[in-house]
C-alpha cells in the first residue's frame, strides 16, 4: 500500500493505465544498477529515481537533481544492470551504445536471447555523452517498460542526432534452445539423478517439435581407469558420451531423419555455469565440434536438480541462457 506522501508524489503517473498502484509498487521494487558514464548516467538516475526506482552505482555528479532521493521506501526485489556498449551482459539488462552519432539502447528481459542481444550490440560504440538527458530518458524508459512487465523479452530504441526516436525491430531469434517438452526434461533428470554422485549425460534428438531423450552412459569412468594420463578427470567432475552409443545414435538419427538437438550432463555439485573443460571439449580449437548442437548443463546440489542453462555456440563464443525446469522436479 502507498503511503499519503508517496500517492502525492506519485500522482501523475498513478493516473497512467499502465502504472497504477501495482505499477508503482513494482517500480519501487527494482534497483537499477548503473554502469554508464557519468553524465549519461546522472540523468538516467534523475529519471528513475523520480519515478520511484532507486539507483546505485553513480559515480559522483554535479548535477544535484540526480540525487533526488526516491520516496518509495520499498525493499528492492529485482536488480537491473544498465551497462555501455560493448558490453554484453549475462542476464537480464539494458544496454546503452552509439552508433554513427546515433544513441541505441536495447533491453533484454530474463526470457530474451541473449545472442540475439549480442547481435544488437555488435559494433555498437560507447554511449555519446552530448545527448545524455535524452538518453537518461529512454535508459528510464526501457527499465520502467522491464519493471511494470511492459516489454518484450528484446525490444531496442534509437535516438536521431536530430532528436528523433524510433523502435528497433528484433529479428526473429534464429538461437532459440530446442523447444523441449516437459515430460522430456523431467525424463532427463531422472536420467541424471540415476548417475549421482558423477556427472551423467544425454543427447536430445528430434525433427520439429519432436523431441525425445536418449540416455547415453558416462563412460569417463572407462576412459579414466584406461588411460588417466590422456583422461586425468575421472566421472564425478567430467563426462564422455559413450563413443559406440554416440556411433549408433548418428546413424540412427540418419535413418529416421531425425537431427542431434543438444547434448545434456550434470554438474553433480556445480553450478550451471558451461566451464572452461566443457568449452574445450565442446568447441577444442575454437570451434564446435557440432554446429547447430546445443549444450544442456543441469546442476544439482544435495541429490536434487538445482537449475539448468542452455550453451549455445553464436559467433565465435558460447552464450549461456536459462532453461527453466518443470515446477516440483
Ligand atoms: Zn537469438
Ligand atoms: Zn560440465
Amino acid at each position: 500500500m502507498l503511503t499519503e506522501p508517496q500517492i502525492q508524489r506519485y500522482a501523475r503517473q498513478l493516473l497512467l493505465r499502465d502504472v497504477g498502484e501495482r505499477g508503482q509498487e513494482a517500480l519501487g521494487a527494482v534497483l537499477v544498477e548503473l554502469a554508464l558514464p557519468d553524465e549519461v548516467a546522472a540523468a538516467a538516475a534523475a529519471y528513475l529515481r523520480a519515478g520511484g526506482t532507486e539507483v546505485h552505482g553513480l559515480a559522483l555528479s554535479d548535477a544535484p537533481w540526480a540525487w533526488t532521493p526516491p520516496l518509495l521506501e520499498a525493499a528492492p526485489q529485482r536488480r537491473l544492470h544498465v551497462v555501455a556498449a560493448p558490453t554484453v551482459p549475462e542476464r537480464a539488462a539494458v544496454v546503452v551504445g552509439s552508433d554513427a552519432g546515433r544513441a541505441v539502447l536495447w533491453s533484454l528481459g530474463e526470457s530474451g536471447c541473449r545472442a540475439c542481444l549480442a547481435d544488437g550490440v555488435r559494433g555498437l560504440g560507447p554511449p555519446d555523452v552530448g545527448a545524455a538527458v535524452q538518453t537518461g530518458s529512454l535508459v528510464a524508459l526501457l527499465v520502467q517498460r522491464r519493471a511494470l512487465g511492459l516489454a518484450s523479452p528484446i525490444e531496442g530504441l534509437a535516438l536521431s542526432e536530430g532528436g528523433a526516436i524510433s523502435t528497433l525491430a528484433a529479428r526473429p531469434c534464429p538461437h532459440r534452445p530446442p523447444a523441449v517438452p516437459e515430460a522430456v526434461l523431467r525424463a532427463l533428470l531422472i536420467h541424471l539423478a540415476s548417475a549421482l554422485p558423477d556427472e551423467g549425460c544425454a543427447v536430445l534428438v528430434g525433427r520439429d517439435d519432436d523431441v525425445r531423450l536418449v540416455p547415453v552412459e558416462n563412460a569417463q569412468a572407462t576412459h579414466h581407469a584406461r588411460d588417466p594420463e590422456a583422461f586425468p578427470r575421472t566421472a564425478r567432475t567430467a563426462f564422455s558420451l559413450d563413443p559406440r552409443a554416440w556411433l549408433g545414435l548418428l546413424r540412427e538419427v540418419d535413418r529416421t531423419g531425425e537431427r542431434v538437438l543438444a547434448i545434456a550432463h550434470s554438474h553433480p555439485d556445480g553450478g550451471t555455469h558451461f566451464s572452461g573443460e566443457d568449452r574445450r571439449s565442446a568447441a577444442p580449437d575454437g570451434l564446435p565440434l557440432l554446429p547447430g548442437v546445443a549444450h544442456l548443463v543441469v546442476a544439482f546440489s544435495g541429490g536434487r536438480p538445482g537449475a539448468a542453462r542452455w550453451a549455445l555456440w553464436s559467433d565465435g563464443d558460447f552464450l549461456e541462457m536459462d532453461c527453466p525446469l518443470p515446477s516440483g522436479s
